[in-house]
């Protein structure tokens, strides 16, 4: 009824990655995130303005990350605006404690407000040099802080172009996840071609890698890994949310320039509240 072409293709192409994964009675028993990556932006000034436009929802667990000297002015305007937000960090070091300048602390970040941290992005990868060693001792002192570690996975273009995307997935994976026996834990499938590119992947290439994803969590958690929350990040807007959204097994977005404004967060969040609105 009404219905666009484009519309109706979408649906077939979801009745059928619903048939192949079973049904499409799959309940989404998971939590739906919409997460911030603020990176290298912002002053004070700004984040005040930021939290006291940007409205959260109840059916959605927002989680705002932005950088280390923001971190506990950001945590008293939450509080201020009486709004469920949830704050993260964006790196941590894996010790307890000691001389590692310019580092932050797990508990640091705990003593700031912070419930989140986001670990192996894809930048960090790039310029830090953060391998999978690396990431599975962060993952590991994360959760045993208390915090929620956010592990970003994802294949360079040239990995996608070779045919490699599940094969690189599945080692960060098994690497960022060894000896680790919890799977509270949240996990942002990002692309690195569709990262700040404007390139996002489609929600149809993104489901079936999510799909793959949660395979390979199955082989390290068993059943628990239904309950682990996968986010998709790569250039998600408002735009595009409403078709990430209608996916099984996309949990949420992981989103770094269209979380800069308040309003075009704030799109997001509504549209993952209000669930596929193209249904
Ligand atoms: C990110 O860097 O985590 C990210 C998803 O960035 P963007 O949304 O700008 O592609």
């Amino acid at each position: 009824m009404g219905q666009s072409i484009e519309s109706y293709i979408k649906h077939l192409v979801r009745d059928a990655i619903g048939h192949t994964l079973g049904g499409l009675e799959l309940q989404r028993d998971r939590k739906t995130y919409v997460i911030a990556n603020w990176k290298m932006n912002k002053t004070v000034n700004e984040t005040a303005e930021f939290f006291q436009y940007v409205k959260s929802s109840k059916n959605v667990s927002v989680v705002v990350c932005p950088s280390a000297q923001l971190l506990y002015p950001a945590h008293l305007f939450i509080k201020q605006s009486g709004q469920p937000i949830g704050l993260g960090g964006q790196n941590v070091h894996w010790a307890d404690k000691g001389a590692y300048t310019g580092e932050t602390s797990a508990s640091m970040l705990k003593d700031v407000g912070c419930e989140y941290v986001i670990i192996g992005h894809s930048e960090r990868r790039q310029y830090a040099g953060e391998d999978d060693v690396l990431v599975n001792k962060k993952v590991k002192q994360a959760l045993k802080t208390g915090l929620t570690p956010i592990i970003c996975i994802g294949e360079t273009v040239d990995e996608k172009n070779s045919a490699r995307t599940e094969q690189v997935l599945s080692t960060q994976l098994f690497g960022a996840l060894k000896d680790l026996h919890s799977g509270d834990i949240i996990i942002a499938y990002e692309p690195v071609w569709a990262i700040g590119t404007g390139q996002s992947a489609t929600a149809e290439l993104a489901q079936q890698t999510h799909a793959f994803i949660r395979s390979v969590l199955k082989q390290i958690f068993g059943g628990q890994a239904d309950s682990i929350s996968i986010l998709y990040g790569g250039s998600a807007n408002e735009n595009n949310a409403a078709d990430y959204s209608g996916m099984p097994d996309i949990d949420g977005v992981l989103v770094g320039g269209a979380s800069l404004q308040a309003h075009s967060f704030e799109g997001i969040i509504n549209v993952f509240a209000k669930g596929d609105q193209n249904s």
